[in-house]
């Protein structure tokens, strides 16, 4: 038999009390439902929440409870959330951090349900390391139409010397996040991103939109490019959504993709199983498919 994905499970060290308290009631996902997924799926979503700031979204009854996105820490907060300071607002209060799988679990324990990072790592906060394109289609909108949508932005990016890989949000659409070598700032990042949104809106006017105007949305995607200032976030790959189904934002090959029959097709039950019948991480490139944002974009 080959080597296939998720085989080893993590550990922690982190207590979880009332392992059965229940977070997502359609599905009955437990606590200790939600530690056993991220057991499995921990190696690969590592990079993509380690040392980055992280926002939030607390469901301390779960999902049919009162939610609260929180980028600060609580009462009783756990030592392995790790609390910083942003080097630019020194005296403002700290943001949360984790470094570990026990960093992890101590989300789980605190009922953290969705995990959503800055673009970048605290090794250099001015710095990011990807550009996160969200799709956001208006409800008449079809599924190939997104699937479409991401296409063509990969087809930009790579126009401009940058990979991309995609993966569904879990709620209602693609992101497709292109990895950079930490070199350009913030506002260099977002104006390429917003070119990007505004140069296919301009190409496809009946079908993109650049602009988050939600009366203007029907019919058309908004490719929110607005997931790139410093201090925005997007949800982790392998984050949960805090949404009936317990959706995850699931990455995935290009040629995966074509095969996707919505955005909430993947969730904590039945991702370990997709991960066991692949050998290859589609987004185990990532890292290494890093290029510096380049001068001026030429789309
Ligand atoms: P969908 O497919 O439903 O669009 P999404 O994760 O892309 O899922 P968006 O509404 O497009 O959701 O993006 C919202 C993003 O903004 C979130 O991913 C999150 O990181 C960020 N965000 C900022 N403030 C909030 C908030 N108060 N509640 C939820 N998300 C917030
Ligand atoms: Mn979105
Ligand atoms: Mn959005």
């Amino acid at each position: 038999m080959g080597k296939t994905l998720a085989q080893t499970l993590s550990k922690s060290s982190v207590q979880l009390t009332h392992p059965d308290r229940v977070y997502w009631p359609g599905k009955g996902v437990t606590k200790q439902h939600l530690a056993d997924y991220y057991a499995q799926v921990w190696p690969l979503m590592a990079p993509f929440v380690v040392h980055r700031p992280l926002a939030l979204m607390r469901c301390p009854d779960g999902i049919d409870g009162p939610k609260f996105f929180q980028k600060h820490a609580w009462k009783g907060i756990n030592p392995h959330i790790e609390q910083i300071a942003d080097p630019e607002d020194k005296n403002g209060e700290k943001l949360l951090r984790i470094k570990d799988f026990d960093g992890l679990i101590a989300l789980v324990q605190s009922a953290a349900l969705e995990i959503h990072p800055w673009g970048t790592t605290t090794d250099h906060w001015a710095r990011p390391d990807m550009i996160t394109m969200d799709l956001d289609p208006a409800e008449d909108v079809g599924w190939p139409e997104v699937i479409a949508a991401a296409q063509q932005l990969r087809k930009h990016f790579a126009a401009s010397g940058l990979a991309s890989f995609v993966k569904t949000s879990g709620g209602k659409g693609l992101h497709v996040v292109a990895p950079l070598t930490p070199a350009a700032s913030w506002p260099d990042v977002k104006e390429f991103a917003a070119a990007m949104a505004e140069s296919m809106s301009a190409d496809h006017p009946e079908k993109f939109l650049a602009t988050a105007a939600k009366d203007k949305r029907v019919g058309k995607i908004f490719i929110d490019y607005l997931r790139n200032g410093r201090g925005n976030t997007a949800v982790a790959a392998y984050s949960p959504r805090a949404r009936p189904g317990a959706p995850v934002s699931m990455p995935l090959s290009w040629d995966q993709l074509e095969e996707v029959g919505g955005p909430a097709d993947f969730n904590v039950n039945n991702v370990p199983a997709h991960l066991a019948a692949q050998s290859v991480d589609p987004w185990e490139r990532f890292f290494k498919a890093a290029k510096p944002l380049p001068k001026a974009k030429a789309h």
